[in-house]
């Protein structure tokens, strides 16, 4: 039931693109504050721009949304009592307040064309005027405009906005904000082809679904007094506006592609959980009060406080990102990090379609080992080459530096005598081994590891022997696409290099 009190917030993004993470952000904080408030959160879909707005991009637009883990109470695909909620279907209501403003002389039709626009506008520059519209076609009456239209001629709806005064609101983020209306000239609310413009549009969108609350980014602050204007002139509540500061790269430029990924589409396929992503965004511009910073939903929402919204530029830190990430990858259940794992390891060939109840365990040991390591699930099969790719023939440098030495040489001479006619390898042979190789050479430490990592693995660093060797062993005995070779195999190639 709508009470009086009931907080209404929406968002509305228009589906010319992938969802943006300055988007994704004001998508955010709308439903953290719907939630908190026990409001609704309402999903509009502003498709008027009719060359670029794409039902495609709806669809992934929901998509990334929902992924998210955001849910809305009203929209497009679930409906609600205040649809439709794609302006592409409210047309009718746009031509129906635009016909009450005409006939209360509010609005007008302008007549002049883009190139007559232009010269008024360069006229106004020329003589250091602000280039807004000159109000040329103020006085036609509505009698006259409806015979030049029905003549054939095209003419657009422009609001009447007074010569002269202040608009004034306060903004919950951004504190009171006032526009002087000699900047703001008369705007256009409905185009000549018959499509409202945004911020007319917006204004009747908003004030038919009750809108209480209005959260959207910064580069909405400058439409707002138009918004403000229609209110008044529609004789409408106007809702309460939160702007939201831009998202910016470290370097202090609008995120862009050349700071990394942008798009919530392209989060989700390098691997970053949906959960360090709302965490990460719901940083953009506020910051909990104390304590713990890995939150999932549910805190967010409890702990969410949009009056402590900062207006300072939000700077998107990838580094933050990855480390939450890397907080949130910890927290989930091993089936789920392998669930999430599996098609970055498909794609780079490295498991099957099917798998087998054995393959799969091993994996999921694998990745839950593997996994610490790493920023994004994306990285993971460069983690997983450690075990799958071995090729003493192309070691590195520093690998290589590690098994020349005389000391090396002497390790890895014992450890191939000692190993040459088993059939079987484990850690604890491979410690046993070592400790005898300890107590023969008295080369311990660094200088008995390095040369046997480097023997087992074909690499200087990677992970601790303990854990790598159990891996290598049972992933041997397993059928995978690419084979994993044991570690006698290993240390059968090692050996043969060495002799070269
Ligand atoms: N369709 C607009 C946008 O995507 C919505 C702005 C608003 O929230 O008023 O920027």
């Amino acid at each position: 039931m709508k009470t009086e009190n009931e907080i209404r917030v929406r968002f509305a993004p228009s589906p010319t693109g992938y969802i943006h993470v300055g988007n994704a952000r004001t998508a955010l904080f709308n439903w953290l504050f719907a939630r908190q408030k026990g409001g609704v959160f309402v999903l509009r879909v502003e498709d008027t721009d009719i060359e670029r707005s794409r039902e495609e991009y709806e669809r992934n637009l929901i998509q990334d949304l929902r992924w998210l883990g955001l849910d809305w109470d009203e929209g497009p695909d679930v409906g609600g009592k205040f649809g439709p909620y794609r302006q592409s279907e409210r047309l009718d209501l746009y031509h129906r307040y635009a016909a009450k403003l005409l006939e209360e002389g509010k609005a007008y039709y302008c007549f002049c064309t883009p190139e007559e626009l232009e010269s008024q506008r360069q006229a106004a520059l020329a003589e250091g005027r602000m280039p807004v519209y000159s109000g040329r076609c103020r006085n036609i009456s509505l009698d006259e405009a409806r015979r030049r239209l029905s003549a054939g001629e095209e003419g657009a709806i422009r609001l009447k906005v007074p010569e002269e005064g202040l608009i004034q609101f306060e903004d919950l983020v951004r504190g009171p904000v006032e526009f002087d209306l000699k900047l703001i000239g008369d705007p256009i609310i409905v185009r000549s082809n018959g499509m409202p413009a945004y911020n007319y549009a917006v204004v009747v969108d908003d004030a038919l679904m009750n809108i209480t609350h209005v959260i959207r980014g910064e580069d909405h602050v400058s439409n707002t007094p138009r918004q403000i204007l229609l209110y008044q002139a529609l004789g409408w509540k106007q809702p309460v506006f939160a702007h939201l500061s831009m998202v910016m790269g470290k370097d202090n430029t609008r995120l862009s592609k050349r700071h990394g990924a942008t798009s919530v589409d392209q989060f989700r396929r390098d691997g970053i959980l949906a959960e360090a992503l709302c965490n990460y965004l719901s940083f953009l511009g506020w910051s909990p009060p104390e304590g713990n910073e890995v939150l999932r939903l549910e805190e967010l929402v409890k702990l969410f406080d949009l009056s402590r919204v900062s207006r300072s530029a939000a700077i998107f830190d990838y580094e933050k990102l990855h480390w939450l990430n890397r907080q949130h990858i910890r927290l989930l259940p091993a089936e789920k990090k392998l669930e999430l794992a599996l098609p970055y390891l498909r794609e780079a060939g490295l498991a099957g379609p099917e798998l087998s109840p054995a393959q799969r365990e091993w994996l999921e040991k694998a990745v839950t080992i593997l996994v610490e390591g790493v920023d994004k699930f994306s990285e993971l099969p460069q983690k997983f080459s450690l075990l799958f790719d071995f090729e003493p023939e192309n070691l590195d440098q520093e690998a290589r530096d590690i098994i020349q030495t005389d000391s090396a040489r002497k390790v890895l001479g014992a450890f191939i005598q000692k190993t040459s006619g088993l059939k079987e390898f484990n850690y604890e042979l491979f410690a046993a081994l070592t400790g005898e190789i300890k107590k023969e050479t008295g080369i311990k430490g660094k200088d008995l590891f390095h040369p046997l990592r480097v023997a087992l693995t074909a690499r200087a660093s990677g992970l601790e022997l303990d854990k790598f060797i159990p891996l290598v062993e049972a992933g041997a005995k397993l059928d995978f696409p690419q084979r994993i070779k044991s570690c006698l195999e290993r240390i059968a190639e090692i050996s043969s290099i060495l002799r070269k």
